[in-house]
């Protein structure tokens, strides 16, 4: 069911503390740890600790939970002191999603090309 922990999903078990993670955040409802393969200096992923498929399920299901994801977005910014970054919500595998548990990337530290890939 939305919102419930799945057996299945890797997130889910980072959030849990069954998968390890570099954690550079934690509040009651979000959870931001590092990629494990970055892409730019600083690449960090923040979920809300409830499953939601993607950032459209999460704005519908729990509308409150997409606020607390892009604050945690700028506070984890300012901490890198970043002032130019970049945050993607990649929905569905055709724009490469790969984990559907819903995350925010938050891309930093570089210049960044627009359009992207
Ligand atoms: P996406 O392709 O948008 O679904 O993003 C999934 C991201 O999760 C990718 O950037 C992966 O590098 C990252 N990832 C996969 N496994 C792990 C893990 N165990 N710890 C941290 N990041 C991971
Ligand atoms: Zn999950």
């Amino acid at each position: 069911m939305a919102g419930e922990p799945q057996d299945d999903c890797l997130f889910c078990k980072i959030v849990a503390g069954q998968v390890p993670a570099t954690v550079v955040r934690e509040t009651a409802t979000t959870f931001a740890f590092r990629d494990i393969n970055p892409q730019a200096p600083t690449h960090v992923l923040v979920v809300p600790k409830a499953h939601h498929r993607d950032v459209a399920a999460l704005a519908t299901a729990a509308p409150e939970l997409v606020g607390d994801v892009l604050r945690e977005i700028g506070e984890i910014a300012a901490e890198e002191k970043l002032d130019s970054y970049r945050t993607v919500f990649n929905t569905g595998t055709g724009a490469g999603q790969t984990v559907f548990h819903v995350h925010a990337h938050l891309l930093g530290g570089r210049g960044l090309e627009w359009p992207p890939g």
